[in-house]
């Protein structure tokens, strides 16, 4: 919201609208942008009360192993039904809640619902599978995110090595420092770090060695076409070399096809994430393949896997 108003204000208030354009392409430019600002305002109050008015819940999107074809961990993802707009994608109302704050008390909220959501699988006897939580930079600097981890790992009665939390690099250089000494802290108790899109940021190996994370995870836009882009193919299998040699885990996301999966079975990848093993679901969908035996590459996949 602030940066729309913000550029709307850069651009009109310092004299710039002179722009090599006439008054008529500036007031077309306002035309055009206020009310998407307008749009941007009233979704965000909307948010604001979407937790109390119980219109926010999570889907779970499997992590498969690619040597047993199993489901090892699910990562929770934030949706928003709201009763005027509908379905409102993630990519749209996420980064509102980012900048308004929101996100502080969201982000708590998904993590107690992540957490009693594995305490409710392993009640009824399900086999363990982690689960994967999105963490925005301002739980760090603005809650105390360390200690609201530790309190729900409490309350739900779940395992901190059962937790991983997802970064991606540009929100671990928000604030360096407090997010490289929180997560040291997770760290020691147990909970594991994983660096979300890698590759879409500075990819930098000296964050991967100073902040000290468990598992990258490989950005879709590396996965796609994998198998039939050489290119792609030489970013990810350098990818793939470094992560060994640093003893991380490795995730692909974004796997869709056939010859993705296989291209990164061979060149040693740990785990996929994609709508090819499967896509965002309820919690009770995962509860029903976990009780079917948790293996969801199957046939072909399955083949592929252990060929
Ligand atoms: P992400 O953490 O990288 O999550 C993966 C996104 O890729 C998800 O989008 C998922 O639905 C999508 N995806 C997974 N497999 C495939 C595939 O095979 N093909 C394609 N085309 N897409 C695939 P989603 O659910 O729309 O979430 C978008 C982003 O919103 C997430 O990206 C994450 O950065 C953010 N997000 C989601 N939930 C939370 C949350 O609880 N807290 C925070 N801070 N951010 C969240
Ligand atoms: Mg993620
Ligand atoms: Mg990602």
């Amino acid at each position: 919201m602030m940066r729309l108003f913000d550029s709307i204000a850069a651009r009109f208030s310092s004299g710039r609208p002179p722009l090599a354009c006439s008054v008529q392409d500036g007031e077309r430019e306002v035309a055009n942008v206020v009310p998407r600002v307008v749009h941007a305002a009233t979704l965000e109050s909307a948010l604001a009360g979407a937790l109390d008015r119980n219109e926010l819940f999570l889907h779970y999107q499997p992590q498969a192993c690619l040597a047993s074809g199993r489901i090892v961990a699910v990562e929770a993802l934030l949706r928003w039904e709201s009763p005027i707009w509908g379905r409102v994608p993630p990519e749209t109302f996420i980064p509102l809640a980012e900048q308004s704050g929101l996100i502080v008390p969201i982000g708590e909220w998904v993590l107690r619902e992540a957490c009693a959501q594995l305490r409710a699988w392993q009640s009824r006897g399900l086999p363990p599978v982690a689960i994967a939580v999105n963490v925005s930079p301002r739980q760090f600097c603005e809650g105390d995110l360390v200690a609201s981890v530790r309190a729900i790992l409490d309350e739900m009665r779940v395992s901190p090595r059962l937790l991983e939390l997802e970064l991606t690099e540009g929100q671990m250089l928000h604030d360096p420092e407090q997010v490289a000494a929180a997560l040291c802290l997770l760290r020691k108790t147990g909970v594991r770090i994983a660096l979300d899109d890698f590759g879409t940021g500075f990819s930098s190996l000296a964050h991967l060695q100073r902040l000290g994370v468990d598992t990258i995870k490989i950005d879709r836009s590396f996965v796609r076409n994998l198998g039939r882009d050489p290119q792609r193919g030489v970013i990810v299998g350098g990818i793939l070399a470094i992560a060994r040699g640093l003893g991380l885990r490795v995730v692909a996301e974004g796997v869709e096809t056939e010859s993705e999966l296989g291209y990164l079975r061979d060149r040693g990848c740990d785990h996929v994430q994609g709508y090819l093993t499967g896509r965002p679901v309820p919690g009770m969908e995962v509860g029903h393949l976990l009780r079917a035996g948790g293996v969801v590459c199957r046939g072909r996949l399955m083949d592929l896997a252990a060929s």
